[in-house]
């Protein structure tokens, strides 16, 4: 392999933090890293303190995914601009630029584009739950899916060949984003021992968290705690210092960040039985 590529499909600004230590890793190591986040998670909360109104947060949730991306070390970010469908039931999932409302075969044509455009050897995404069940998580896991399976064929989408003078791209492996139930069990203990109320992402999280024995892939970053935790304060207007994740000891938030784990979901190279520790391994 010449150059190692990596890309990742996500939703909002900050959901790049579950996969930013494997992201800096693979970059300081020459990978191209690129991230595509479908919408600027517009309909978040606004952490207390911080200035921004629901028409600048766009704006400003963009601004913080730009200072997150440079201390990763990702090269290139693209926003498909629709609009943060905020939580399950909420209004905004009624509204028409929403990415709920997107047709998904038309999120999965923007991904292919970008697919064949950068020919990631790996493409990372949420799982089929969405994580904790967020309806943006689910349509770019849907739209995701789809591209990995078409990009390499030309009669998909075939104006991106025709037109834009690009080429097919098999991309070799996809991977799910994944929250071993073991972990997530911990921060709730933790959580319950400090008395606090459980949020409803983290009940939805343990819901719908994974057996410890369905993770395929342990990515130790350790040594980078740090520029992870430096990319995660670039999301001030999303760190509530009332939050759950706030009040764990900053010890134990230290080795819940030191792995980063995922479900390799599919892939068009022989890979071995055993745990990967490499997302590369088996990619010539
Ligand atoms: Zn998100």
């Amino acid at each position: 392999m010449t150059q190692k590529r990596l890309l990742g499909a996500y939703a909002h600004p900050d959901d790049e933090q579950g996969v930013s230590g494997l992201m800096h890793k693979y970059a300081r190591e020459g990978a191209e890293v690129t991230l595509i986040c479908a919408t600027r998670g517009e309909a978040g909360q606004v952490a207390p303190g911080v200035s921004a109104t629901s028409e600048t947060l766009g704006q400003v949730r963009e601004a913080e995914l730009r200072c997150a991306a440079e201390k990763i070390g990702i090269r290139n970010v693209y926003f498909l601009d629709y609009r943060d469908s905020g939580m399950l039931g909420s209004p905004e999932n009624n509204d028409p630029r929403a990415l709920w409302q997107a047709n998904v075969l038309e999120v999965a044509e923007k991904l292919t584009r970008l697919i064949r455009r950068h020919q990631p050897h790996v493409i990372l995404t949420f799982d089929p739950q969405g994580g904790y069940g967020h309806p943006d998580h689910i349509k770019v896991h849907q739209a995701a899916l789809i591209a990995y399976l078409v990009a390499d064929d030309a009669r998909v989408f075939p104006e991106h060949i025709t037109r834009e003078g690009l080429s097919p791209w098999a991309v070799s492996k996809l991977y799910w984003n994944a929250f071993p139930r073991r972990r997530i069990e911990q921060y709730v203990k933790l959580a319950q021992l400090a008395g606090l109320d459980l949020g409803v992402p983290l009940q939805e999280f343990l819901k719908r968290a994974v057996p410890d024995e369905a993770i395929t892939t342990r990515i130790d970053v350790a040594e980078f705690v740090d520029v992870k935790l430096s990319a995660l304060f670039c999301h001030a207007s999303q760190m509530d210092p009332n939050s759950i994740w706030n009040k764990i000891p900053a010890e134990m938030r230290r080795v819940a960040l030191s792995t980063e784990t995922l479900i390799r979901a599919e892939s068009r190279v022989v890979v071995a039985d055993a745990i990967e520790t490499d997302l590369f391994v088996g990619i010539e």
